[in-house]
């Protein structure tokens, strides 16, 4: 009889007893608009904001409604006009692409390499032939690129950096916190991410300028003033006159469970990464399947997993997802041709001009992604591991009998 895990792959862990307190606390004094403050309060919201600037080093953070809306606000708020172009990974995920169409903007993608970082070599060449002034820089998957190479290349180009940290909250390159290399940087709180708001997220920068525009855009109305982690007033002075309301605001209940969740970020990211290494450790070795390695310098988060079954042929895929799937083991295929759950290529982004991709089409048609939910234990990641391993095997077996 064949092992079975009979765990979810989508239940996350309950909010903290301290972030339901908090939030209950809110809920009973009723104010859950972040401008709505009683007399010396300074809002859950705001508070969250000087938190979260603390926590990366950031001099100013906004948080708003989703890791979409501070994509699309960075982009805008760094003066990307309708008609831009904006380079960015040809391997991510929708809202990526979908924040750049947000601000009028068009998407070059840049290629993707074996180890599902940006392709330095293609980023150079199309600094210099797209006219792109921006790289919305995605670390897909919690893979980070050669930060010091990509920072020294973007500014030898002139393009300015808008991290996508969606995957990268709480991890690092060579110590440095992501999202504190390029000029701002965006995070995600949606259900799926390192923490749980439902819907959220934050756009962190040391850009007084940059971030004024961002808090206008936010639907801050005059209220500015009321940010504990943003530029002062007089930053306000123009741009108060130029930037649209385009209402994206974060509100105080959320933001009180979020601040309970920020402290215990750090230990939740070693449980992630524990668990990262405990399916890598089982999957090292199996024949016809490649492990990513990650580099030293990489302080990653081990949230999901990715390994590549490598000029393998679709059906034979087909058949490990399948029956890891009737085991209980929940992968997903990048190089599926229709978009399914949350996995989506570059080809189904109609909204953008077409764009060949050689090598990252390469990459993505033998790779297979794993979340790993905390609520899972070391022991269930070694057991889906055995399965994932033994199925792969099997299939591997089976293609080379049938190639004689
Ligand atoms: C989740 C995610 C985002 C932002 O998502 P929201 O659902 O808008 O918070 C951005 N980039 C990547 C790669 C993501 O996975």
């Amino acid at each position: 009889m064949d092992e079975r895990f009979t765990g979810s792959f989508t239940q996350q862990e309950p909010i903290p007893e301290d972030g339901i307190a908090a939030a209950l606390e809110v809920m009973r004094h009723g104010r859950l608009h972040r401008y709505n403050l009683a007399e010396g309060e300074a809002g859950e919201a705001a508070l969250l904001e000087r938190d979260f600037a603390a926590f990366t080093g950031a001099r100013h953070c906004l948080a708003v409604t989703s890791g979409g809306y501070a994509l699309a606000c960075a982009l805008r708020a760094a003066g990307v006009r309708p008609g831009d172009r904006v380079l960015s990974n040809a391997f991510t995920l929708a809202p990526v692409p979908g924040a750049i169409a947000n601000a009028g903007a068009e998407p070059v993608f840049v290629e993707a390499t074996r180890a599902l970082v940006l392709d330095l070599d293609d980023l150079a060449a199309k600094a210099e032939t797209s006219g792109a002034r921006v790289l919305m820089l995605s670390h897909m998957r919690g893979h980070i690129c050669d930060m010091d190479a990509l920072m020294a290349l973007c500014r030898r180009a002139g393009i300015a950096v808008i991290e996508d940290c969606a995957h990268t909250m709480g991890a690092d390159w060579r110590g440095v916190p992501s999202g504190r290399h390029g000029l701002a940087a965006c995070y995600s709180t949606q259900t799926y991410k390192h923490l749980n708001s439902g819907e959220g997220g934050f756009l962190t920068t040391d850009d007084d300028a940059l971030m004024a525009r961002a808090v206008m855009l936010s639907g801050s109305y005059m209220l500015y003033g009321r940010h504990l982690a943003a530029p002062p007033p007089e930053a306000f002075e123009t741009v108060r006159y130029e930037m649209p309301n385009m209402s994206g605001r974060m509100d105080n209940l959320r933001a009180a469970i979020l601040r309970a969740q920020l402290r215990d970020l750090p230990a939740q990211c070693a449980r992630w990464t524990e668990r990262y290494r405990a399916v890598e450790a089982g999957l090292r070795g199996v024949p016809g399947l490649t492990v990513i390695e990650r580099r030293a310098e990489e302080g990653f988060v081990g949230s999901s997993i990715q390994f590549l079954l490598e000029d393998w042929a679709p059906g034979d895929i087909g058949t490990v997802l399948a029956r890891c799937a009737a085991r209980g083991v929940a992968l997903k295929w990048f190089g599926a041709p229709e978009p399914s759950a949350y996995t989506s290529r570059h080809d189904s982004w109609r909204y953008a001009p077409a764009q060949a991709l050689p090598r990252t089409d390469r990459v993505l048609a033998g790779l297979v992604d794993m979340r790993i939910p905390l609520t899972f234990s070391t022991e269930d990641c070694t057991l889906i591991a055995r399965i994932i391993a033994q199925e792969v095997g099997r299939a591997y077996q089976g293609a080379a009998r049938r190639a004689g």
